[in-house]
């Protein structure tokens, strides 16, 4: 991480807020259901045939069955159909776009405009039962076959997850000190509050069979073909490591962060000794951009605002996620071409858009987050035997194989929807071909 002190200005202080008001405001954004209210948004299932949100889930979870089980309060049986499917289903239904999932093709969206809350009854059940500390998975018989998964994000621990559930042994090398992730590092706070993304990866490593290796990062400490050398088969699961550059002169001016990297601090650290600016300008359009602008706000900002290069209707965020941001008090600019950083002393003091017939606009600030995308990092794979790469990630087939024998990857580090879900099923579904292939080798 850039360290912060190097790029931290005069006009950016922590403790904006008492510690009340930054607990309130980085607590769980949506309150849980309670049994009562669970009992009556089940019932609002018409339990559809050919359900239309199991065909939206990207991990196939049968919505309506777990639903039921809700209404029959069976919230164990209803928590392992979901987790059977997903088993990240308690981050997903916290963290889930559903508006453009699941819920968006409920048919109960269509007659009223209100859609059962799927996600809410999903984290309803998943809450139950990771509260009551039981193991609902067992592990098949060791097959004696031992896979090497690398990165412990979503995709990685789905389909070393899987692979447990199949007998097989698995050792995950994971870079970074703790598990789970963007789970971990960079979902929005109050999206996964405390240390949920923490108990989520011991209820999912409780099923034993799994090791995971901290520290270990790939193309540092270990090498592919080293990998493929001592493990049956090997799973990438590297998500996205670089940030797109803006190239913004002049650079670099104090009070300019990468956004991604104010979020995982924010993440990682007592949120009352977090800088932050009084004016932060976000630039950019997507989930990171609305996530560091609500954060920068929930962190005591008086003024926040993101500016894009396009049309509302053209920002990767979803149209709820904005209308949360905006509803936070955040002014969204559209149609925002950044030209030139301004500054002063070497500190930023704002930000030059380009020309649209009324001349240059500048927009002050004093601190401007970087929100214009992630990208995957090809460094880890710089191996004269490396898999093929295509449009800049990991080139796979449908089941997550690589143009490399025995490796297969997906997640954020392939492409799809980058979304914690989508990964979560490229990682079984890569982990269910593998069993085939370790399978066919007997
Ligand atoms: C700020 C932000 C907010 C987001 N919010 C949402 C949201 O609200 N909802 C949603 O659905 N999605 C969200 N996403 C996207 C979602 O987090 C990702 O799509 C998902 O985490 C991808 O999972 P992954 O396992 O592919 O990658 P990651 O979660 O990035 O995990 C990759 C893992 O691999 C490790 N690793 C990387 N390189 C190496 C190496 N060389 N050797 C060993 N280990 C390595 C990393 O340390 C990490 O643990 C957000 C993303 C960001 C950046
Ligand atoms: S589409 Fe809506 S009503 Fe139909 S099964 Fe799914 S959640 Fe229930």
């Amino acid at each position: 991480m850039d360290s912060f002190s190097d790029v931290v200005s005069p006009r950016i202080s922590a403790g904006r807020l008492d510690e009340a008001t930054l607990a309130s405001n980085f607590a769980d954004a949506h309150p849980a259901l309670t049994d009562v209210q669970a009992r009556i948004e089940a019932d609002r299932c018409f339990y559809c045939f050919d359900a239309p949100c199991i065909e939206a889930c990207p991990t196939g979870i049968d919505i309506p069955s777990f639903i039921a089980r809700i209404a029959d309060n069976n919230l164990r049986g209803s928590a392992e159909t979901i987790l059977s499917a997903n088993i990240f289903g308690g981050s997903c239904a916290r963290v889930c776009p559903t508006e453009i999932l699941c819920e968006q093709a409920c048919v109960r969206t269509k007659g009223e405009n209100k859609p059962v809350q799927i996600g809410l009854l999903q984290r309803h059940a998943t809450d139950h039962l990771m509260r009551s500390g039981e193991q609902p998975f067992q592990r098949a018989p060791e097959t004696g076959r031992h896979v090497a998964v690398v990165g412990a994000g979503p995709a990685g621990l789905a389909c070393a997850h899987r692979l447990a559930m199949l007998g097989h042994r698995v050792t995950v090398y994971e870079a970074r000190a703790k598990g789970g992730g963007l789970n971990e590092y960079g979902v929005a706070a109050y999206k996964l509050p405390g240390d949920y993304a923490q108990r989520e990866l011991d209820f999912i490593l409780g099923i034993g069979g799994i090791e995971i290796l901290h520290g270990r990062a790939l193309g540092r400490d270990i090498t592919l073909r080293a990998l493929r050398d001592t493990h049956d088969a090997v799973f990438l699961g590297l998500g996205h490591q670089a940030v797109r550059a803006l190239n913004l002169s002049p650079e670099p001016l104090k009070g300019v962060f990468d956004a991604a990297r104010f979020i995982e601090m924010l993440r990682q650290s007592d949120k009352s000794k977090v800088a932050v600016g009084d004016n932060v300008l976000v630039i950019g359009g997507g989930n990171t951009a609305i996530d560091a602008a609500m954060q920068a706000k929930r962190l005591g900002a008086r003024e926040v605002t993101i500016a894009y290069r396009r049309g509302l209707e053209h920002m990767s965020a979803t149209a709820y996620e904005r209308d949360w941001a905006r509803t936070s008090g955040i002014r969204i600019l559209p149609w925002r071409t950044p030209t030139a950083l301004l500054g002063d002393g070497g500190v930023v003091t704002g930000v030059l858009f380009e020309d649209t017939g009324d001349g240059p606009m500048p927009e002050p600030a004093d601190m401007v987050l970087l929100a214009v995308g992630q990208l995957f990092d090809p460094a880890a794979l710089a191996e004269a035997d490396a898999p093929r790469l295509e449009n800049g990630r990991i080139a796979v087939d449908a089941d997550g194989r690589t143009s490399l024998d025995r490796i297969w990857a997906g997640g954020d580090c392939t492409a799809g929807a980058d979304l914690t879900v989508a990964a979560v099923q490229d990682g079984k579904l890569a982990a269910i071909a593998i069993h085939q292939a370790l399978s066919g080798e007997n």
